[in-house]
């Protein structure tokens, strides 16, 4: 049987009276990559949000690598360090040159000594070809380099997983496909990924599974082949008419 990296069992997140996730229960092996489509406010930012515990569940269990990370006695700090996670707005510090961002957290949370931090992330600038920008600030840089900066960062840690909430969302569109390559390189090499994404030729191409999201449960989860072309229920039907 394939090693399930995470298994979510009943999950429920409420803001206020508002009820976002109502009841998820799913799981992710090791080397899928599972993209998230549904609608605007169906809870899918909130469900990645949980899964790095940035927000607390209120019922339900996550376990990641088998450990449940929902139980009270959870080291949440320990836990998120092995989950990349990588937004919509960049977020590199401004103030910070790139070789800075990429190696502030191994250096403050990992405790490599500077230079070792710095040889890991020249390292991974190179895979990029963006060495060059080792000393620029991230205002320097176009929106399409800032995001892969921020995969950069997120790669740092060697995460045991990759969480994306809607990685070009923000970008213009001749930035979109560096983006999304760098991220399909990655899937390629065997991350496990669960993506937010709604560049659907992107998510046919690279997904394993896909998963529709509406009003805070998983509708239905597929194949992109079976999911695009046979979807179950008419809420995934509906939504797909009107994207594609
Ligand atoms: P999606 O990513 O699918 O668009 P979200 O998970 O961002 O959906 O949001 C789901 C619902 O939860 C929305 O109605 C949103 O306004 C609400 N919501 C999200 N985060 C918060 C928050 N921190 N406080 C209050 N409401 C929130
Ligand atoms: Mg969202």
């Amino acid at each position: 049987m394939a090693e399930e990296i995470l298994q979510v069992k009943g999950l429920h997140k409420s803001f206020g009276n508002l009820h976002v996730l109502k009841g998820i229960d799913t799981q992710v092996s090791k080397g899928e990559v599972v993209a998230i489509i549904g609608p605007s406010g169906s809870g899918k930012s909130t469900f990645l949000r949980c899964l790095n515990l940035i927000e607390e569940p209120e019922q339900g269990q996550i376990l990641f690598n088998g450990i449940d990370i929902t139980a009270k006695t959870a080291k949440a700090h320990e836990m998120r360090e092995q989950m990349g996670m990588v937004f919509q707005s960049f977020n590199l510090f401004p103030h910070l040159n790139i070789i800075d961002n990429i190696t502030l957290a191994l250096v403050k949370v990992k405790k490599l000594p500077r230079l070792e931090a710095e040889e890991i992330g020249m390292k991974l600038l190179e895979r990029l070809r963006l060495t060059d920008k080792a000393k620029e600030y991230p205002g320097n840089l176009s929106g399409g380099q800032q995001q892969r900066i921020a995969i950069l960062r997120a790669l740092a840690m060697n995460p045991k997983i990759m969480l994306f909430d809607e990685p070009t969302a923000a970008l213009d569109p001749e930035m979109v496909g560096e983006v999304l390559d760098v991220i399909k390189q990655l899937a390629e090499e065997g991350m496990t990924i669960v993506i937010v994404s709604h560049e659907m030729s992107f998510v046919r191409e690279v997904s394993t599974r896909v998963m529709f999201m509406d009003e805070g449960v998983i509708c239905e989860q597929n194949s992109p082949e079976e999911l695009f072309k046979n979807p179950t229920s008419a809420r995934t039907k509906d939504f797909l008419r009107k994207i594609l």
